[in-house]
């Protein structure tokens, strides 16, 4: 593009200044690999925030749109189309759930989550019942709803008031949520393995732990598997690690590999809280990228991407332990599949930065967290490059720190 200023500068002339972002701009990418403007080769361990599930371009990806856009893209939810009912008995049938309602993105699906679980309560139990449980260090979402189900002040500030109806008890900690059961109490809301909050992993029998709590209680289990389902743990859903299953359950993130679609999943007796005119929305689950979201889902079930994933994800790990012991400010290595986070005991900008300029995309979260997240095709090949950049940032980073 012939432009007088570049497209950052126009960016940051005609765009809200909502994200800090990095000095690139990227214009092409293939599998694990992605292309600046000036001709810059990445290797790209953020997959666009753990959305690109089957890489960059992917030819599978791109077949499906290209197929579905000569097609049909969109006719609104007045009427039936075939992909969204083919990927709906798809993942009913690759999962705990009966039914399931698509929407646009990940706070949208937990969205709906949270006004079912309030629909359901108010049916089954009458008013008064209305409450979430949710996790400090959670992340749902950014609408007023989901920012509000969110445990993490700086999504909050200066939105206030909030939607009432959330109260906050840390992951991992059974005592805080008997605590924080009173009769006003519908539902939990959690992420089996926290993402944004810095790759949490639950404790042995956490999660059965806070099963029974809800079938004791009579609440709705929801999990927010926005980042961690869709094959990202190994598993087609973070949750089959750990032998519990929800009542709900949100996707979004790779399910579309990159095409916008959320879909929120829950049982039948659950389901029917939300007849027609209930809940709805224009675009969610079109025919193009139910027909895309197809095709990643059989590619995931089919092509044998899962024990991929587990695989490379274990080399994975266990480089980055083989590094943690080289550097005494590296806390712990911890994750599972290809969500995988190296805690330092500093923040961790300088780092991201460092690879950066090695070539190596990574991406920090909750301050102090390297956080992994590539494609899920990403190669053992590819993981040594990337350990080899992030162990020279590593060494810089602590030379720097003695001086
Ligand atoms: C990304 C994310 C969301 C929000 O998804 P959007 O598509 O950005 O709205 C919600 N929950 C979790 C766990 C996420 O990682």
């Amino acid at each position: 593009m012939q432009d007088e200023l570049t497209t950052m500068k126009r960016a940051d002339k005609y765009m809200f200044n909502t994200y800090a972002r990095f000095p690139l701009t990227l214009v092409k990418g293939d599998g694990v690999r992605v292309w600046s403007e000036e001709g810059k080769e990445y290797m790209d361990f953020v997959g666009g925030i753990a959305v690109c599930a089957l890489g960059h371009s992917s030819p599978i990806v791109s077949k499906a749109i290209e197929e579905q856009a000569r097609t049909l893209i969109h006719v609104s939810n007045l009427y039936y189309t075939k992909p969204q009912t083919d990927l709906a008995q798809m993942l009913v049938e690759n999962s705990f759930a009966d039914k399931v309602f698509f929407c646009n993105s990940g706070a949208e699906a937990n969205e709906a989550a949270i006004k079912l679980a309030r629909r359901y309560s108010r049916e089954t139990f009458g008013p008064g019942r209305h409450v979430i449980i949710s996790m400090e260090n959670s992340f749902h979402g950014r609408t007023m709803c989901t920012l509000s189900a969110t445990g993490q002040k700086k999504v909050q500030i200066g939105f206030d008031p909030l939607l009432e109806g959330f109260v906050f008890v840390p992951f991992n900690d059974m005592d805080a949520m008997e605590k924080a059961l009173d009769k006003t109490v519908c539902a939990v809301i959690l992420e089996p393995i926290q993402g944004e909050g810095g790759i949490v992993i639950p404790d042995a029998h956490y999660l059965e732990s806070v099963r029974s709590f809800c079938d004791r209680n009579k609440l709705l289990l929801i999990f927010d598997e926005v980042q961690v389902g869709m094959g990202r743990t190994g598993k087609l859903f973070a949750h089959e690690h750990f032998g519990v299953k929800p009542d709900i359950m949100t996707l979004a993130k790779a399910l579309g590999n990159g095409l916008p679609i959320g879909a929120m999943l829950a049982h039948d007796c659950i389901s029917q809280a939300f007849g027609p005119g209930s809940h709805a929305t224009t675009f969610g689950g079109t025919p193009l990228v139910t027909a895309v979201a197809k095709a990643v889902l059989n590619t995931m079930l089919n092509e044998g991407l899962l024990e991929h994933c587990t695989t490379v994800g274990e080399y994975f790990k266990n480089r980055l332990i083989d590094l943690s012991k080289k550097y005494p400010f590296v806390k712990e290595v911890r994750g599972k599949g290809l969500i995988l986070g190296m805690e330092l005991e500093t923040p961790c900008g300088e780092i991201v930065k460092s690879c950066m300029a090695q070539g190596f995309l990574i991406n920090c979260t909750h301050d102090t967290v390297l956080r992994f997240i590539p494609p899920l095709v990403v190669k053992e090949a590819d993981i040594e490059a990337l350990v080899k950049a992030l162990d020279r940032a590593l060494d810089e980073f602590g030379k720097a720190k003695r001086n």
